[in-house]
């Protein structure tokens, strides 16, 4: 439910987050268990459990504007970084209000999230 989800709650303020970046339709924190020495979530306010339940793909060209501005931003544009999401069971996720991995900083051969 919206009013349970952790990340509705960094949204609004109630739980505290080490924000980067945020409009009126996105905000972006670091992970609080970071995989990566540079691992941020870009999320879209709204509360969407998974990427089945998106309806208006418009968001995800905001996901990708903030999520290479926060790549150049924190200096891994030039090296690499990956954009990452988990949708459902199966991919492991663990928090079902959509939500993109932007991680950097190490060479990543894997998957780390
Ligand atoms: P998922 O596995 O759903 O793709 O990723 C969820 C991510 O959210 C995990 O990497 C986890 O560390 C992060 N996370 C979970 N709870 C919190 C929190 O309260 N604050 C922050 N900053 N990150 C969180
Ligand atoms: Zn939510």
């Amino acid at each position: 439910m919206a009013n349970e989800c952790v990340f509705c709650k960094i949204v609004k303020k109630e739980i505290k987050s080490d924000i980067v970046y945020e409009d009126e339709k996105i905000i972006a924190f670091y992970d609080i268990d970071p995989k990566a020495p540079i691992h941020i979530l870009i999320v879209p306010k709204e509360h969407i459990p998974t990427l089945n339940d998106v309806k208006d793909f418009s968001i995800f060209s905001d996901v990708i504007r903030v999520a290479t501005e926060l790549a150049k931003e924190k200096n891994i544009s030039k090296s690499g970084y990956k954009i990452l999401a988990n949708c459902g069971k199966d991919a492991g996720q663990a928090v079902f209000h959509i939500h993109f991995h932007l991680l950097g900083g190490m060479k990543m051969e894997y998957l780390p999230v």
